[in-house]
């Protein structure tokens, strides 16, 4: 009705202000974070400890913008085709450098002509929280697999990692605001990924067992490229 338009108008707006608003704070941040390190090198033991607590306040200030707004642009609900292969190539920039700096491998398999309809830099949003998530839980030999096929109506893709996995209790409050087993977490990434999901018609589910490893899978509709 009438006040539900005006209120999902309102939340449009509310949504592209805030990714305007992380876009323009990450700057600040980052330069912030620089002349700290700065003054840390030339300060006593007391001033050292203030400065780190300082610097670690920033990172948490900026992996919440990461889990929420990581290509928060203008135009930020444009819905298009996308071509999965071509969305994963970028993520796999992306995602690689992290992937090898844990020590594990990402693999992509995505074959061509897989479609689905969706905004870009959300899809992405969604698919990096969940592969950042994979990549924090891999041990050793630690490897993240990631597919893509049609089935009958459907675009299903798989997230595998042999990480850490989780037990039922976990497993059930994914997605939950704030969960996180994370010294680091924001318990926030899954929120946001469900939530985009979601918006795009799709369904997320999570299939994992503790000490053997975990897989997100996303279905999709069926949409024919016009
Ligand atoms: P965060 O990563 O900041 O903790 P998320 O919402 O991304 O928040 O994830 C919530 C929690 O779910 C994580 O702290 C972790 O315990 C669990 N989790 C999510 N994905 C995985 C995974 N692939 N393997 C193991 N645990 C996971
Ligand atoms: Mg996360």
């Amino acid at each position: 009705f009438n006040n539900e338009l005006q209120r999902s108008e309102k939340m449009d707006m509310i949504s592209e202000l805030a990714a305007s608003v992380a876009h323009e704070v990450r700057n600040p941040l980052q330069v912030t974070r620089g002349f700290l390190q700065l003054t840390r090198m030339n300060t006593d033991d007391k001033g050292r400890e203030h400065l780190k607590m300082a610097l670690d306040e920033l990172d948490r200030a900026s992996d919440i913008i990461t889990d929420f707004l990581t290509f928060a642009k203008p135009q930020f609900d444009k819905i298009d085709l996308l071509d999965l292969k071509e969305e994963f190539s970028h993520i796999e920039n992306i995602m690689q450098p992290l992937a090898s700096l844990q020590g594990g491998t990402l693999a992509i398999n995505i074959p061509d002509g897989l479609h689905i309809r969706g905004n870009s830099s959300k899809f992405k949003q969604a698919c990096i929280n969940m592969i950042k998530n994979s990549i924090e839980a891999l041990r050793n030999e630690g490897q993240v697999t990631i597919r893509a096929w049609q089935e009958e109506q459907h675009i299903i893709i798989s997230i595998r990692d042999n990480g850490a996995g989780m037990n039922e209790q976990e497993l059930a409050r994914l997605g939950e605001p704030y969960f996180s087993n994370k010294t680091k977490g924001t318990g926030l990434g899954l929120m946001v990924t469900f939530r985009i999901i979601e918006a795009m018609g799709g369904q997320l589910e999570f299939h994992s067992k503790k000490g053997e490893g975990t897989e997100a899978v996303l279905t999709f509709p069926l949409v024919e490229p016009v």
